[in-house]
């Protein structure tokens, strides 16, 4: 089964898309964390995108649909989740021609639903794994060791985009320009919703039984 996993920054979609890459053997298109890692090795494509993830914005859309198109032409038959794509309805309309172009079929696309109040907190208390880009939380999940990843013992920080004021940004860009993708996915017929409250594994249970489900 192909999935496009989306919701609002912070909804878990990193997470959930681990979790099901693991398990249902699928692999993980998340723009994200291409963006990022281009960033890291300064790439040429890593140099355009900066600063439009360090203020919360989306990189332009002819940049990111060029990015997805090169990674779903060299999939070889695997099962894929996009995470993080598409994140307004331009880049879903592309979408849906480059699948069709490249002979591809999404079945569902599942939006994960988390109330505000939740994301904030969530977002503010993010910490990550520069090294292998493990997720904690100050609070709720953090590593033994102040400041070390539990995995690879790389140091654990801050994403420079879940700072406050950048937050807002991208909490008024998911409003706008992402959130009017469950209409547009409504009306196709690939929609399902999940609710993304509770631990990683309930959220994960959810998930399992809605992509179950007829999506409506
Ligand atoms: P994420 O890790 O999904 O929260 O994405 C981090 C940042 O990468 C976003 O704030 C955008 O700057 C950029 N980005 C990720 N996916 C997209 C996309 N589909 N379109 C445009 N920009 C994106």
């Amino acid at each position: 089964m192909n999935l496009i996993l989306f919701g609002p920054p912070g909804a878990g979609k990193g997470t959930q898309s681990e979790l099901l890459i693991k398990r249902m053997n699928m692999r993980q298109i998340s723009t994200g964390d291409l963006f990022r890692a281009a960033i890291k090795n300064q790439t040429p494509l890593g140099q355009e995108a900066k600063g439009y993830l360090d203020a919360g914005k989306l990189v332009p859309d002819s940049v990111t649909i060029g990015l997805v198109r090169e990674v779903l032409s060299q999939l070889k038959g695997q099962s894929f989740i996009l995470d993080g794509f598409p994140r307004n309805v331009a880049q879903a309309e592309a979408l849906e021609k480059l699948l069709k172009d490249l002979n591809l079929k999404v079945e569902r696309s599942l939006f994960l639903e988390v109330p505000l109040d939740e994301l904030l907190s969530r977002l503010a208390g993010r910490r990550v794994c520069k090294n292998c880009g493990a997720v904690y939380h100050a609070r709720s999940k953090p590593p033994k060791q102040d400041g070390v990843c539990d995995a690879c013992a790389g140091p654990v920080i801050q994403r420079p985009d879940d700072k406050e004021e950048v937050v807002r940004t991208r909490l008024e860009t998911y409003e706008a320009s992402t959130k009017p993708l469950k209409d547009y996915y409504k009306a196709n017929g690939l929609y399902v919703e999940v609710i993304g409250l509770g631990t990683s594994e309930e959220v994960y249970e959810r998930i399992s039984k809605a992509l179950q489900v007829k999506a409506h």
